[in-house]
């Protein structure tokens, strides 16, 4: 199963990506998690991409599809793969389409998690809470302040991603404010379809 996940900053893509993961043995891609380990490791990706992640801005379309290009191909991926946090820009979406278009794939789905950004905020301040709770690093951008310069980027560059693939008749669409097993069951439903 290849699945695109769609949502804001905080929506539960993350969470929804990992409880399909153990469900359907496929692999979780995340831009953000890969530009994380990036930045961790003090690669050349990472070193260009920190300044632009802390502040809650988007990493260059470049770099990026280079990322996904090089992550899709690997033999971990065969099976099947959610893109988690990709594409976030109409220039990305088409990117993929070509990428999988050469290699004769296609997706099965593209879920949009649809939610409140009024609450957004609150359940941010609760993911961190939790990581540092569980003695786990909180995210820089977790904080307030970035947090709102992402949902800015979303609503300026991303936003439209969705429509894109509504256009293509791929998309579909779940309330992503209910409880997390509720969020699943509904996915479930969707994929099954
Ligand atoms: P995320 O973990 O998906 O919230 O991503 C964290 C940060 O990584 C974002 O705020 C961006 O700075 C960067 N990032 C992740 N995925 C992308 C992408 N597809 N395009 C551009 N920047 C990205």
């Amino acid at each position: 199963m290849r699945l695109v996940l769609l949502g804001p900053p905080g929506a539960g893509k993350g969470t929804q990506a990992q409880r399909l993961v153990d469900r359907h043995n496929i692999v979780q891609l995340s831009t953000g998690d890969m530009l994380r380990a990036a930045v961790q490791a003090g690669t050349p990706i990472g070193l260009q991409a920190k300044a632009v992640m802390e502040s809650g801005g988007l990493v260059s379309d470049e770099i990026v599809i280079g990322i996904i290009a090089d992550r899709i191909a690997e033999p971990d991926a065969k099976n099947g793969f959610i893109l988690d946090g990709f594409p976030r820009t109409v220039a990305q979406a088409e990117a993929l389409d070509r990428l999988l278009e050469e290699k004769g794939l296609e997706l099965d789905a593209v879920v949009e998690l649809v939610v409140d950004q009024d609450k957004l905020v609150n359940r941010i301040l609760n993911r961190a809470a939790e990581a540092q709770a569980k003695g786990e690093a909180v995210r820089k951008d977790d904080d307030p302040e970035v947090f709102k310069t992402r949902l800015e980027a979303y609503n300026r560059d991303t936003s439209i991603v969705a429509p894109y693939y509504h256009k293509k008749g791929q998309l579909q669409r779940i309330d992503g404010m209910k409880p997390i097993h509720e969020v699943s069951s509904s996915l479930d439903e969707v994929l099954g379809k």
